[in-house]
């Protein structure tokens, strides 16, 4: 049985405590505020902020990549925003809304290329001080019928950015992500990691390959409090989609997602920034969908 003791306070807001009679492992107080003027403003836990972080996102120029990085910097993080768009010498092509600014370094990157990761890496350290965070999210989609005669080229430059780039981003970030044990990583795969889609076997490896990457570097670095996960966007409004007429978007939303919808792009980075906290220590390895219930709907 449960008596409720109810009293109000000098401070507006009622203290109730709820007393359980038989059995005293539930006995506790709950504040419940009653009046207008709000609770005291809880103190803000250093642990739940990324303020003056060092973060790095590939891929940072368009959809996902894009909004990550305004994701980030509204929370405070310093952002290295690569991309195989941006121009050699953004400095000087910059329009004054796309302009460097003391939290936002943009720079040309390929993926595919182990030099241009080094370089790109060595400018955003040399402007911001060490990485702490790492988005890995440049990504082409080809697509690759298995008896087409380009078969191998599209295969093999799938694999070349999805993959290995990311793993070309995180051997070049290591040092400094290792440095204060608390380093994070984000990898972006996609549904095409837990299942498949034909005409597109090297995109669908390539995603399968990211979790896989995930999971082991995962493990390996467990120790060291560096965190490694994945995020597994569904179908999202991004440049990879915008082939995609509307109205078969609207179809295939309404068809394969629990929420009945293309996803937006700010979604899936908000994800993402929750992943890179200082306080998400316990959560690596996790290979986590972001696709508006997709892949848990039956029909
Ligand atoms: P997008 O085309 O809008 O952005 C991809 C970005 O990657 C572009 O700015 C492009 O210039 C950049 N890029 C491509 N090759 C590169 C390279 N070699 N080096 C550096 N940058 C390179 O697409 P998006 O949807 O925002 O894609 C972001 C990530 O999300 C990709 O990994 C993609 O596979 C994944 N994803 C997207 C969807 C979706 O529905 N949009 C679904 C699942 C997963």
């Amino acid at each position: 049985m449960v008596a409720a003791l109810l009293e109000t306070t000098p401070a507006n807001y009622t203290r109730c405590t709820a007393v359980c009679e038989s059995n005293t492992e539930l006995q506790g107080e709950l504040i419940v505020t009653t009046e207008s003027e709000p609770l005291p403003a809880p103190s803000p836990n250093p642990l739940r902020s990324i303020k003056g972080r060092v973060a790095v996102v590939t891929g940072a120029a368009s959809g996902i990549g894009r909004a990550t990085v305004h994701a980030l910097r509204n929370e405070g993080a310093l952002v290295g925003a690569l991309d195989i768009s941006f121009p050699a010498d953004h400095a000087s092509t910059a329009t004054s809304s796309e302009a460097n600014t003391d939290t936002l370094l943009r720079r040309r990157c390929d993926v595919s290329s182990e030099t241009s990761v080094i370089e790109a890496v060595a400018a955003v350290r040399s402007h911001f001080g060490p990485i702490d965070i790492v988005v890995n999210n440049a990504g082409v989609s080809i697509a690759t019928p298995i008896a087409d005669p380009s078969f191998e080229d599209g295969w093999l430059r799938t694999l070349e950015v999805n993959l290995t780039g990311q793993t070309r981003l995180i051997r070049a970030c290591l040092d400094d992500l290792l440095r204060n044990n608390d380093g994070r990583i984000v990898n972006i795969a996609s549904t095409e990691a837990l299942g498949g889609t034909g005409g597109m076997s090297a995109y669908t490896a390539s995603k399968h390959g990211v979790a896989g990457l995930t999971r082991s570097l995962a493990v390996e670095l467990g120790k060291s409090g560096v965190t490694v996960n994945a995020v597994c966007p569904g179908p999202i409004n991004t440049g990879m989609t915008q082939g995609i007429p509307d109205e078969n978007k609207a179809i295939f939303g309404r068809r394969a997602t629990a929420v009945r919808r293309y996803g937006e792009p700010h979604e899936v980075a908000d994800v993402i920034v929750s992943l890179t906290l200082p306080s998400a220590t316990y959560i690596t390895g996790a290979v986590v969908p972001v696709d508006g219930g997709m892949t848990a709907r039956n029909q």
